[in-house]
This record gives structure tokens, sequence and C-alpha cells, in this order.
């Protein structure tokens, strides 16, 4: 019988030597070869007569192979293979170079099929190292459209079509239709096995176009699948039910210096009200940089804390963690005995150092009630008494895994109430657009802020060449001689061979020392020593330094209203969003901001990038723009994703992603334990342990 997870080692045909190659493309079983896709087409499908074959095409003839011979060039010793191909109309040379077994292969007399490029030399036209094959066989190779594969070293497209036809001939009736019928028929999707066939050996290209999107809608059927589940699992758990105090929050919110924007009002009050329930809250605050998440944050880990319960706080950078140490301090004036903060290297109250010991005596006894730090929260060592609300801010920066596993731990926090589950908030400033966030995040609930905080000034954005460097450098002195600061950032830390970045290093060298040798210029990179980072950004902050050189360290939340002027060198490197999150540091005051884009690249999708960023200041917007440039693998890492090429290209699809929640969604009401489909319960099973979802 044969079955799709046999190894490929016990399949005949394919010669050992070929495995560890295969392995090295990810492919160990048929299914995994059957699945390997091409990434484009040669669209040799038009057979053309030898008489009308042109200079400069791509042309394929089939005809009859008149004479065939070896030449060895003296000159550059070049083997040549020059052989005459005539059907009807007439007859053309054909050179190939550098491929002396191609005598062996097509023999005098034969009838073979070809194709390549047209050439011209001093005797005449010529085909130039054509692919070829038999007229006899089902065309493979040339007279149709075929498919190019990624290729490895040592392995040809040539050989990997002629496995796959012969893997298809034996398998493909054994993939089995995941989709349920009424879906495929609902969604005029075609079939699985159609659709692999097709991909590897398409009848046209309109049948390419359908089978890809059968493949996207497959993988986001899936994901949505598997993502109704785990918010059915997730809410359907117990957590503790955190009354909504009204008085207490607007006693705190009039305490703060500001009025709360609309936006964080409203997503203050979704958030309140999940941890009013006894079912753990799972949302995500997406919101633009400087939309003020941190406080939204800091009310609901109020409301926990004056309800006895503990917050941990989760930031991807120490430098962040210590910021937002710093902010609940000053927010939390009357309780700042009961904010501590825990990272690699240290650990400690607003009063005072603890021993790590004594520290984390503290947080299980639960005297520490709003516990911030990075990923050293979730050791093994750290217990809390009774965590009830979990934030995990810029939780894009956490990867997949990482992510999985933070929300895992938090889930088997040994606290005393055993069977509960911490309520958790996500906070992300890339702004996702809604779709892709419904897309990947479709078990969370969304908040979303999209209001800036008012009397924000509009930041000044300038794309800044070379020849316009001096002049910038004259403005940063003159507005830093009224008070203000800048942020530089550098692509690299250090200088490396292979990229030729400026190392923020290098340059911090040159600015101190030739550009500004009057300013004062501090130096942060991720390699530094988290004591020596606080130092720098305190210095900063405390306005020691005028001038702050990074690297993308503090793209993430770094907060210094009066830093107004942001220089990003070597802008072209950077994507969208993470340009428009290094913009996002400045602009926090009333103080008008600006933000310099330095290139020495003129390549037109840079451009369009950069200059989407001087169109707009709006990130949603903005991510909606990278989403077309670039695709959505930037929001999302492929790879770690786990979503196939093919359904990535989709994904910009917004109907399809929506077609595909809102089918998982009624199938998974219908039968949630999916036993009227075992083939895609399976599936999904197999599916549920590649990919990592909120
Ligand atoms: P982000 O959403 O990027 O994390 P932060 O929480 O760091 O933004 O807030 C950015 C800055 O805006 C902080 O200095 C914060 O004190 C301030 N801020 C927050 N909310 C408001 C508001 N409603 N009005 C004015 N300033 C605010
Ligand atoms: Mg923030």
């Amino acid at each position: 019988m044969p079955n799709l997870q046999t190894p490929l080692s016990q399949v005949s045909f394919i010669e050992k030597k070929y495995l560890p190659k295969l392995e090295q493309l990810g492919i160990k079983s048929v299914r995994d070869f059957l699945y390997f896709f091409p990434h484009r087409y040669d669209d040799f499908s038009k057979i053309t007569k030898i008489a009308e074959i042109k200079e400069g095409e791509t042309a394929t003839v089939e005809g009859k192979i008149t004479d065939i011979q070896s030449i060895r060039t003296w000159k550059r010793k070049m083997a040549i293979t020059e052989a005459l191909i005539q059907d009807k109309s007439g007859s053309a040379r054909v050179l190939w170079f550098n491929q002396p077994y191609i005598i062996q292969n097509i023999k005098k007399d034969s009838s073979v099929r070809m194709s390549g490029k047209v050439s011209w030399d001093k005797k005449g036209l010529y085909l130039s190292s054509p692919a070829y094959e038999n007229a006899n066989r089902v065309p493979t190779n040339t007279g149709r459209i075929v498919p190019v594969y990624p290729e490895t070293r040592g392995i040809t497209s040539r050989w990997m079509r002629w496995k796959i036809s012969q893997l298809l001939k034996k398998y493909l009736a054994e993939i089995g239709e995941v989709i349920p019928n009424a879906i495929l028929k609902r969604q005029k999707l075609i079939g699985a096995q159609e659709a692999v066939r097709e991909l590897h050996f398409p009848t046209n290209f309109e049948k390419v176009k359908e089978s890809q999107k059968r493949m996207a809608f497959e993988e986001m059927f899936l994901i949505q699948l598997v993502s109704a589940r785990a918010r059915k699992d997730w809410t359907t758990s117990q957590a503790i039910a955190l009354d909504f105090d009204d008085k207490l929050v607007k006693d705190f919110v009039a305490s703060l210096p500001f009025k709360l924007t609309d936006a964080q009002r409203k997503s203050t009050y979704q958030i309140l009200k999940d941890i009013e329930k006894p079912h753990p809250m799972n949302r995500l605050l997406e919101g633009d940089v400087g939309s003020g998440k941190t406080v939204v944050a800091a009310i609901a880990a109020l409301e926990t804390m004056m309800a006895g319960y503990q917050t941990a706080i989760m930031a991807p950078t120490e430098v962040l963690a210590i910021q937002h140490f710093e902010t609940f301090k000053k927010v939390f004036k009357n309780f700042s005995q009961k904010v501590g903060i825990l990272t690699a290297s240290q650990c400690r109250t607003v009063w005072k150092k603890n021993t790590r010991k004594n520290f984390l005596g503290k947080i299980r006894r639960g005297e520490i009630k709003i516990l911030i730090g990075t990923h050293a929260l979730i050791q093994e060592s750290v217990e809390f008494k009774n965590l009830a609300l979990v934030v995990i801010d810029e939780q894009h920066r956490f990867g997949v895994e990482q992510r999985a596993k933070l929300q895992k731990a938090a889930a088997n926090l040994k606290d005393n109430l055993k069977k509960t589950v911490p309520h958790l908030l996500s906070m992300t400033a890339t702004p996702i657009p809604r779709t892709l966030a419904l897309a990947f995040f479709g078990n969370l609930d969304l908040s979303i802020l999209d209001e800036l905080p008012k009397g924000r000034k509009k930041i000044i954005t300038e794309i800044v060449t070379p020849a316009n460097r001096e002049k910038v450098y004259e403005f940063i002195r003159s507005e830093i001689k009224k008070g203000r600061q800048a942020f530089f950032i550098f692509p690299l830390i250090e200088e490396s061979e292979k990229i030729s970045g400026k190392s923020a290093t290098a340059e911090h060298k040159k600015l101190s020392e030739e550009i500004f040798p009057n300013l004062k210029i501090g130096l942060l990179h991720g390699r530094m020593k988290p004591k020596d980072k606080e130092e720098i950004m305190n210095n900063f902050k405390e306005k020691d330094l005028d001038i702050l050189v990074s690297t993308s360290v503090i793209e993430v939340g770094v907060d210094v209203p009066n830093s107004t002027i942001m220089v990003i060198e070597g802008s072209e490197r950077f994507g969208l969003a993470q340009l428009h999150q290094f913009r996002g540091r400045v602009g926090r005051s009333d103080h008008q901001s600006y933000c310099f884009l330095f290139t020495d690249s003129v390549s037109a999708t840079t451009n369009k990038r950069l200059k989407a960023l001087l169109e707009s200041e709006d990130g949603f917007k903005l991510a909606e723009k990278d989403l077309e440039i670039r695709g959505p693998g930037q929001f999302i890492g492929k790879r770690q994703s786990g979503i196939a090429d093919t359904a990535m290209q989709h994904l910009s699809d917004v109907k399809l992603i929506q077609q595909a929640r809102i089918e998982a969604q009624s199938l998974f009401e219908f039968d949630p334990k999916l036993n009227q489909f075992p083939i895609l319960k399976n599936t999904l099973e197999k599916f549920d342990k590649e990919i990592h979802l909120e």
C-alpha cells in the first residue's frame, strides 16, 4: 500500500545519494516531497516552428536530430556539444556549453523536444544550452509550463521534475481531502489532489492560481480552527474575577498629569470588563507608538493590586523593563514599595536592593504586587503567591516559541489558586493590519489605540541624501543649543566584513570626535552590560547627554520626551514598521520634532518605503502599505509561523482570510471534535503541534 508518510529512503527510485540533499530542503517523506512546490514556472508550452524562431526569445521546438558531435575549443578548453535539429519548416543549430554528457543522452535521428534561448553568432541562429527531452515522452521539461524548484547544490529542477512525476503516479491518489466537501463547493475551491498535481505540472496559469488559492485557504482554515479551539479552551478555564472598582479607577485617572484619550478610555474599559469575569482575558492591545499603552496596563495592574492579587509585566528588553519600573514607581507613588523589578542582572523594589533569595521570597509571599521584568520572570525559581494578571509588552518581540512558553508558564504558575489561569494582556506597537491580526491572533480579543494623545505636533520627516548631511548636522547643533536632544540610530553594532554597514561604535567615535566635538554623546547597544545600559539611559533622560547613539535596541518603547530629533542612518535597511517605531521615539513633547532618514540608496522600492513614511504618520496605514510593498512576511516570521509560502502570498487577500475564518468557526460550532471529518481531525492534530498561536 502506498503511504504518504513513507520515508524517501524506502522509495526505490530515489537514489540514496540524494537523501541528505533533500533533507536539507526539509524533505524526508513522500508527502514532504509532493508538497515541495515550485517557486516559479517557465512557460515552454508553445511549440514554435524552427523556421520562425527569433533571436532573444525563449523558444520550444520539436524535431529530429540530424547531427550531433562534441567539439573542444582549443582556445578556452571548453567542451561544446553541437547538434542540428530539423522539423518540417527548417533546421537550427543547438549548442550546449560544458555539458559533455549530453552526447550520451541525445542520439542522432532521435526525436527531441527542446526549450531554450535563441542566440546568434557568426554562423547564424542557434539554441543555447536548451532543456531537452525525448519527444515521445509526456512533456516534463519542455513543451509545457515547466516548474522551477528552489535549487540546492546537487539537485536540479530537471531531477526534481522527474522524481516528482514518478511520485505523483504512485502516490497522488493517497492525498486525502482536508477541507470538507460542502466548504469546497461553497468556496469554489479545487480538490487537494488536483491542486498538488497542478502546482507541479500545471495545465495553464489559471490553474496555478486556483491551486495556490486552495492551498492558502487550507492553511488559513487550519489556523482558524486551531485558534477557535484555543479560544474555547482559554475561555472555559477559570480565572480570578477582579471587581470593577469604579471609584478607584476614577481617582487614579484624575491623579494623572494628563487626560486619557478616548481610545485609552475605551480600551481600559474593555480590559476591566474582561478581568471582571471568572474566565481569563486574552486580549491584544494594539496601539501605535506613543499612543499610551503603558498607562492602560497600569490601570489594570492597579485594580489587580487593590483586589489583593499580583500582576507580572514582561518586556522584551532590560531598558524597557527599567523604564516601566520608573513609570510605575511614579504613577503609584503611594504603593511604590509593592512594585518590583526582576531581570537577569537586578532584582529590587523602589526602596532598596535585595538579595535574590530575599526578593524571590517577597514575590512568593505576595508582598510584591506588581512585578516588572524581562524573561527572567518565567524562570522556574520565580513563584507567585496569587498571580492574576500577566501583561506582555511589545509581544511581537518575543519569538513565537517564547510567547507560547510565556503563556504556558503563566498558566502553570505555582500559586495557591492552582486551577486558575491569569488574565493575559498582550501589547504591541506594531500596528498589524486588522485583517492580519484577525488571521493570526484570531483567538484574541482586540483593543485598538488608534488615537494619539492630544497636542502632539506632526513630526517633520525628511529623506537626507549625502549632499545634505552637513546642513542637517548644523541644524541639529542649533536645536541642541536650544536645549533639545537627539537620537542617532545605526543598523549594526560592529564593523562587519560581510555587511558593509556603519557601526554604531565606530560612528559614535566619529560623531563625538569629528562632527559634534563640543557635544556630549552616549552610546547604547545590545551587547553592553545591563548596568551600563541603564546608566546611559539615565544620563540621557537627565539631559547629561545631548545625543544618544544606538542600534535598534531603542526601537521598543524608550520614552524621553525632551529628545526631539531622530536620525536614522542607512534607513533603507529598515522596514517601514521599524522606521515608524524609531520615529515614534520623538514627538513626545510640545516642542517640534524631526526625523531624518539618512540614505545613500537610490533604489525604487526603498524610496517607496521612505516616501510612505513622509506621507503618513498613521501606523496602521503604514502597516497596510508595508503589507502591500513587502508582503505579510515581516509581520509574522515566515518559517516561525509554519505558514507555507503559497499561503503567504495570499495573505494580503482579505476576503480569503475572512471566508476561512467564517467557515472554520461554523464548522467548529457544528462539530467541535471534528468526529465527522477524520482526515481534517488528523491533520489538525499534526498542524497544531507545528504552529503556535497566541
Ligand atoms: P506606548 O504606547 O508607545 O507604549 P507610552 O505608554 O510609553 O506609549 O506613552 C508615551 C508617552 O505618552 C508617555 O510619556 C506617557 O506618559 C504619555 N501619555 C500617555 N497617555 C497620555 C495622554 N492621554 N495624554 C498625554 N500624554 C500621555
Ligand atoms: Mg510601550
